[in-house]
């Protein structure tokens, strides 16, 4: 027996979702406490309303997925006619679909080099995680069975499940299950010279370089990396660093993959997160913004050459999801990809990008604590610091980008902090790609009042 109708109270809506929905990345105890922060009814472009009608701007585009806005009919109605028409195949035992086939070859000519097969999964943690499998397979193939091990950043975020959540690099995120993939090893991010070869490089003793150095690239299947760190707190990487992460990989015999679930299809302003330097990873991982986060999708992209590996195997490749190759997913992944095409986004997200930077550069000027503000196409952050001259954190007990998020919450801009690490108080920025300029200076003023609230309270 249910009590819930569609003409309950909210009070009840909230006391079943107490009692009823488990939220993931959520406190427990506090949301048995206060129940939902919010509960979203609507949406339209880049706004969101929740259930009392409250508007709000959407400034991380959700969980950095909802690329192309609300509301947007025509991946509705390529949902709608994928449905009605034929809404799920299994893509196993041969079985295949003309949506799932279009999509994959739509990916392999918008993606660099010879990316040009494609793994479909139902988003980015089991795009990861096939990653691995595959890389440590591919392998086994080639008669190296003993390169099993992966290398991933600090900070890094790439999953959820046992082996993408050892491989993210978000303590916060290791604290809350036991359960380890003892096969994944962590480096230092974005240390540049040592990976360059430097070995008197001061953190060399925390690099990749050093890892194979030390551990030997005969245990080593791979590395991964997000080619702008997105969860840990928008960390662009210094110039030349993965072009020499790599290089490193090639000298060493190991698959480079590239995490592009929050960079991948327009986020930096170019079609892929590594496009902006020119590198062409091995296996690289998309999710997201593949359908704008109208339907579940993610897909594992490999070269000619790992492909061919792979294929060559003459049993059954035991792996896969009961929504690998979804026809409603990817339709609506088609759509997506010819909505980013045929309305030039990326030409918006560059142009916004000067926006955003402008209304950091007005954030800089008028407010003492901002700090580090960064903007790839509309991937953007800033940080909160006690002095920005000498590089000088806040004291763990003041929560200032918790502070922003909050007060631009209750103003009507949905915002993200990044402050899992101590004393790191990082607000991130990330709109949907057809955001326009009105919108962006709401932002910038909503987030110029909050940061007056939050000087206030010092
Ligand atoms: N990789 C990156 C870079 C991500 O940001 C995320 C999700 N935030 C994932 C992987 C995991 O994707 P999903 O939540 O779809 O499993």
């Amino acid at each position: 027996m249910t009590n819930l109708t569609e003409n309950s109270t909210v009070e009840q809506l909230i006391e079943a979702d107490k009692k009823h929905f488990i939220h993931p990345t959520t406190v427990p105890r506090t949301f048995l406490e206060e129940g939902p922060k919010i509960i979203f009814s609507e949406g339209e472009g880049v706004r969101v309303k929740d259930i009392h009608g409250k508007s709000y701007i959407d400034g991380v585009s959700m969980l950095w997925n909802v690329n192309l806005g609300f509301g947007q009919k025509e991946l509705a109605d390529a949902a709608h006619e994928q449905l009605t028409k034929l809404a799920y195949c299994s893509s196993f035992y041969g079985y295949s679909n003309e949506l799932a086939v279009r999509l994959s070859e739509k990916i392999a000519s918008l993606a660099p080099g010879d990316l040009n097969a494609v793994f479909f999964t139902s988003g980015g943690s089991e795009s990861n995680e096939t990653a691995f499998k595959f890389a440590r397979f591919y392998w086994d193939l080639k008669g190296q069975s003993s390169k099993k091990n992966i290398i991933s950043l600090k900070r890094g975020y790439h999953g959820a499940t046992i082996s993408t959540g050892s491989a993210t690099g978000i303590v916060g995120f290791h604290n809350f299950s036991g359960s380890k993939d003892s096969d994944i090893i962590h480096a230092m991010p974005h240390l540049v010279n040592a990976e360059k070869g430097d070995k008197n490089d001061p953190d060399y003793k925390h690099s990749i370089r050093h890892i194979i150095d030390t551990k030997g690239a005969d245990q080593i299947a791979a590395v991964i990396m997000e080619p702008i760190q997105g969860a840990g707190g928008v960390h662009v990487p210094p110039e030349g660093y993965l072009q020499a992460v790599k290089q490193l990989c090639e000298d060493n015999n190991i698959l480079f993959i590239a995490d592009e679930v929050i960079c991948g299809f327009g986020r930096t302003g170019k079609m892929f997160g590594v496009d902006n330097w020119d590198v062409v990873p091995d296996i690289m991982c998309v999710a997201k913004g593949i359908t704008s986060g109208y339907a579940q999708l993610g897909a594992v992209l490999l070269t000619q050459e790992v492909r061919d590996t792979l294929v060559s195997y003459d049993n059954i490749l035991g792996h896969g999801f009961t929504y690998s190759g979804h026809p409603t997913a990817c339709a609506v992944g088609l759509k997506t990809l010819e909505f980013i095409e045929k309305n030039n986004v990326l030409d918006n997200v560059n142009k916004m990008n000067r926006e955003l930077q402008k209304g950091f550069d007005y954030l800089v000027e008028h407010h003492p604590h901002v700090a580090k503000t960064r903007a790839v196409g509309l991937l953007a952050g800033f940080e909160l610091m006690q002095d920005r001259d000498s590089n000088t954190p806040f004291a763990q007990s003041i929560r200032a980008a918790r502070h922003i998020v909050d007060h631009s919450f209750d103003n009507g801009l949905i915002l993200r902090a990044a402050d899992f690490e101590e004393q790191v108080n990082i607000v991130a920025v990330a709109p949907p790609l057809i955001v326009n300029k009105v919108e962006i200076e709401e932002m910038i003023s909503i987030i110029d009042d909050a940061l007056t609230s939050f000087e206030k309270t010092l």
